[in-house]
């Protein structure tokens, strides 16, 4: 997780010196995947490529956020990114050249032996895998493919190996798990396997659902209720193995649903009680280059397509709309569907203003 008191201190600065560069860069390779998630709104994830950013693209626009002070890549999908077998390895190598941290975010279903090779040499610094059950037969239903749990944890094995035969401390690993109806009451489990698996963090985030197949997987009301037991012995457990997680939002009984509660303002006008910050030092880049301060609105912003990305960081209509309305304490009407879990650490930051 970035340090919030160095974000801060970043946007302090454009009050004196004007814009600043992100300090994150979050990119998505593609859109295709290999899966076929329930809750997955990627549509076209199973169509040829189309109108996706070519390789020298992407390494150009690395390159460019390098200059601008961006200190972390994430890479990401909706879409699994290692699906793009080549474009995806060469955007790592390309952030790990320019002293940059990387984070990927994968279903660990993909990981050559060269991938595996490139990520232990150039010192790659965090692996997100998106594990949504503690047992198989959860997992596997919920991605759509039979031996998907066993080929993502037989990856974090070979990861975790790897690692340690190299003697090094990266790539750390965690698990990011989407909470549904059917996977709730194996938290416990999932806070052991991840433990068992050399991870450091297990994120639980909640499911934002428009289509009957992802309501059909919401929590009801009493199971809701029966979370907040299951999320509270989970996060004993995790305590006690020193294992980090977000399983604290579901701990209270007031937690509001995705998609029904516009983030607050602070207390103070203007910047330093705006309801979130991401629009002053994060940069989501869609696979066909559209951006966006988060993934929340992907693909609302204009595209990097065909411009720096200074000017785009800069100029751009669509962010310094969003940064107006969070001065204001009115955030777009799609912020509703925010994640605790973001929303916590934009508090964090706007704590350190
Ligand atoms: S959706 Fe969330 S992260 Fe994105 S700008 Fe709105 S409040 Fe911030």
């Amino acid at each position: 997780m970035a340090d919030p008191a160095a974000i801060a201190a970043r946007i302090r600065q454009w009050a004196h010196q004007g814009p600043q560069g992100p300090m994150t860069l979050e990119l998505y390779p593609t859109l295709k995947c290999n899966l076929d998630c329930r809750f997955c709104d990627t549509t076209e994830r199973h169509q040829p490529r189309q109108d996706e950013l070519p390789l020298q693209r992407h390494l150009d626009l690395v390159g460019e956020a390098a200059e601008m002070g961006v200190e972390r890549v994430f890479i990401l999908g909706g879409g699994e990114p290692l699906v793009a077998r080549d474009l995806t390895p060469a955007i790592m190598q390309r952030v790990k050249d320019l002293g940059m941290e990387g984070v990927l975010t994968t279903n660990g279903t993909i990981l050559p032996p060269s991938l595996l090779t490139q990520l232990i040499e150039s010192g790659w610094d965090e692996i997100h895998v998106s594990i949504d059950g503690a047992t198989a037969e959860v997992h596997d239903d919920l991605r759509g493919q039979a031996g998907a749990f066993r080929k993502s944890v037989h990856n974090l094995c070979r990861l975790r190996v790897a690692r340690e035969r190299a003697q090094q401390s990266t790539p750390r690993l965690a698990i990011h798990t989407v909470l549904t109806k059917l996977n709730f009451r194996q938290l416990p489990e999932l806070v052991e396997l991840a433990h068992a698996l050399g991870c450091f963090r297990l994120d639980v985030d909640g499911l934002i659902a428009y289509r009957p197949e992802q309501k059909a997987l919401e929590l009801d009301p009493l199971e809701r209720e029966e979370l907040v037991q299951v999320a509270r012995i989970a996060l004993a457990r995790a305590e006690s193995l020193g294992l980090a997680t977000t399983l604290a939002h579901y701990t209270q009984q007031a937690l509001p649903k995705r998609g029904q509660a516009a983030p607050a303002a602070g207390p103070e006008p203007g910047l330093k009680g705006a309801p979130c910050l991401k629009a002053w030092h994060y940069l989501v880049v869609q696979a066909d280059g559209k951006t966006s301060p988060c993934c929340v609105l992907a693909g609302e912003g204009e595209s990097i397509a065909d411009q720096p990305l200074e000017q785009l960081w800069r100029e751009s209509p669509f962010l310094e709309s969003v940064r107006q309305g969070m001065e204001a304490g009115q955030p777009l009407k799609r912020c509703q569907e925010c994640s605790p879990n973001i929303l916590a650490h934009e508090r964090v930051i706007r704590s350190h203003l």
